[in-house]
This record gives C-alpha cells, structure tokens and sequence, in this order.
C-alpha cells in the first residue's frame, strides 16, 4: 500500500494538458526519482501534489485519504512538505534562526525570534542541522553561505516541519561537483526517516541516490525501473536522442 498515490492524474493549463494521466505510487519511507526532458510535466506533477496546479482530473490520495485539490497549506500540514527550486530563505537571519522560523507552529518572524526557544525546539533544530551537514553553520547569517549550503538551509526548513512527505524539484540546480554529492548524502540518509520524491536531471547524480526511477515525458508515464533499466529502455533512449543513452 502507497503511502502517497497518484491516479491517472490531468492537470491542464487554459486547454493544456500539462499532465495527461500519470500514476506514481511512493511506500513509506520509499526513495522515487522521477526524470524527463524539459516540459514533461515535472515540476506540474510535485505542484499538483501540493495543491498548486488544479487537478481537473484523476486523484491524488495520502494515508487513505483523497486529498485531490486540497489547498497547499492543508496538504503542508498533512505532512507533504515541498522545496521549490529557487533559495527562499531570509540572508539577514542566521541559519538557526531561518530553521526556527520554519519550524511547525512558528507565527511569523518576530514571533519566532523572540519567543522563548523551547529544549524541544532547541533539539529539533539541532538535529535538522545535523541532517543538513550545517551543525557549524547555526550561528551563521544564511546571505554568508554558498549556493549549495543555501539549498540545504531550504531542505532544512522542510524538515523542520515533521513532513513524512518530502518533495524536492532539482536539489542540484546550479551546485559544484562536490555539493552535488554532499546533496546526494544529504537525501539518502533523510530516505530512512522519510518518503522522498526527487525530481532530476543530472544523471550522475541520479546514478548516486536512485532506487526507483520513473521517467514523464508529455505529461505522461514513458517508463519506470532501476537506473540501468530505464538507461536502455528503448523509449527512453529515443525520447533523449542524439546521445547513445541518458549521459551514458
Ligand atoms: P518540467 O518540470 O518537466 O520541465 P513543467 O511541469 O514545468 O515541466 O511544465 C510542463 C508543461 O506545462 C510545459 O509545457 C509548461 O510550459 C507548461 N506549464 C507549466 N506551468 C504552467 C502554467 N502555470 N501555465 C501554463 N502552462 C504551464
Ligand atoms: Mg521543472
């Protein structure tokens, strides 16, 4: 039984249909990285899931539940929690303090900065910093960090709301090599506590995290398996042609 499971979902955008039917069951505590050319409906389908793009069609359901057009902060607080591919952390707080404000219950910047930090709170955040690698970085204000420790601050604060659903849309975008891989870390080890969807396209990095793959290609599922299935799948490969298989 999936955890979270999506039916023959259609999202469409004025007439477009930008998903046209696409399934995905994901287990508790189950890795899924989902690929696909540019425009297959990626991004559309971890929107959809969080109640950002209208489902016209087909159902999403969580823990038994048919939460189909929900809206995004009853979804978020069922326990799906989203990164969006852009940094949205506050550069004049420090890293702790953008983790405090995004931890569950927190009402606004003021109200989270100068309420007494509870032991609780305290050791919550103390653990999402050690899950993010940034333990030496509390004290830090986030406009001093690299690209890569941004992302993992936006990580952090996902985590720091308990979610048992993590989605996250390109973790890699714009990282070195050696973030890359510190990223791939990063995921792995959140995958023993929770469910993790990664959306991707960097395939080394793919190669480094995957379990199960599953590739969209116009708003539709083109095929699903391990990274060395889904490398020589033929619909695969004509879908990315031009190279002799997905950075082969
Ligand atoms: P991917 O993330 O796989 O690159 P997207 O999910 O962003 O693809 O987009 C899928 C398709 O839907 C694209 O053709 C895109 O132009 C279109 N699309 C996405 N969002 C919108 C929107 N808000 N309005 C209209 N078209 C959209
Ligand atoms: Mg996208």
């Amino acid at each position: 039984m999936s955890l979270l499971s999506i039916q023959d979902l259609q999202v469409e955008f004025s007439g477009f249909k930008a998903l046209k039917g696409v399934n995905l069951g994901i287990g508790d505590r189950e890795l899924v990285t989902i690929i696909g050319p540019n425009g297959a409906g990626k991004s559309t389908l971890l929107d959809a899931i969080v109640g950002k793009s209208p489902v016209s069609k087909g159902k999403i359901t969580y823990q038994e539940r048919d939460i189909t057009n929900y809206k995004p902060h009853e979804i978020a607080r069922m326990g799906i929690g989203r990164k969006f591919q852009n940094p949205n952390i506050y550069n004049d707080l420090t890293v702790f303090e953008n983790l405090l404000l995004a931890l569950k219950g927190s009402h606004g910047i003021f109200a989270a900065i100068t309420s007494k930090l509870t032991r609780l709170k305290r050791h919550k955040i103390t653990s999402v910093l050690e899950q993010i690698g940034l333990i030496e970085y509390a004290g830090t204000k986030a406009a001093s960090l690299s690209h890569g420790q941004k992302q993992w601050v936006e990580i952090g604060m996902v985590l720091a709301q308990d979610p048992s659903v993590v989605l996250l849309d390109e973790p890699t975008a714009g990282m070195t090599p050696e973030e890359t891989h510190a990223t791939g870390e990063i995921i792995q080890a959140m995958s023993e506590f929770h469910s993790v969807v990664v959306i991707e396209h960097d395939m080394e990095f793919v190669k480094q995290i995957a379990q199960r793959i599953v590739v969209l290609h116009q708003g539709q599922n083109l095929a699903e398996g391990t990274v060395e299935q889904v490398q020589n799948h033929p619909k695969v490969m004509e879908v990315y042609l031009g190279r002799e298989r997905i950075a082969a």
